[in-house]
């Protein structure tokens, strides 16, 4: 796979605004919030979209929730509620192949999610 921007994040070669990190989960400020609180929690292991997700990555993708929460929990938006997406490919609206939840919180959220 090539290198995306989130490589160079997690190599720290371009600065984030990083929530936590792990060995293998990175999570950081989205640099274009589209909600008052809006993170990307990515996996360490570059995959490129959900379609390339393996059988021995769920448990890697599962901890990306896992994540997720607690930094919910820390920002206090857990409670009332947040939204955990994941954009695969063109028509799902994915501008950079490294898989990443984008969380998103802090009011109320749309739905349906598209125009
Ligand atoms: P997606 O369109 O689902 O692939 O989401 C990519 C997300 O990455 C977008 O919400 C961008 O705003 C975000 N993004 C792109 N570059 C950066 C960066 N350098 N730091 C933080 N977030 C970024």
């Amino acid at each position: 796979m090539s290198d995306t921007i989130f490589s160079k994040i997690i190599s720290k070669e371009i600065p984030a605004e990083i929530l936590y990190e792990d060995e293998h989960a990175l999570a950081f400020s989205d640099i274009s919030p589209q909600a008052p609180v809006h993170f990307l929690v990515i996996p360490k292991k570059p995959i490129a979209t959900i379609n390339d997700i393996q059988p021995e990555d769920t448990s890697l993708v599962g901890h990306l929730y896992w994540v997720a929460a607690q930094i919910a929990k820390q920002k206090g938006v857990a409670e009332d509620g947040y939204r955990a997406v994941m954009n695969c490919n063109e028509y799902g609206g994915q501008t950079v192949y490294h898989i990443h939840l984008h969380i998103l919180a802090g009011k109320p959220l749309g739905w349906p999610p598209y125009q």
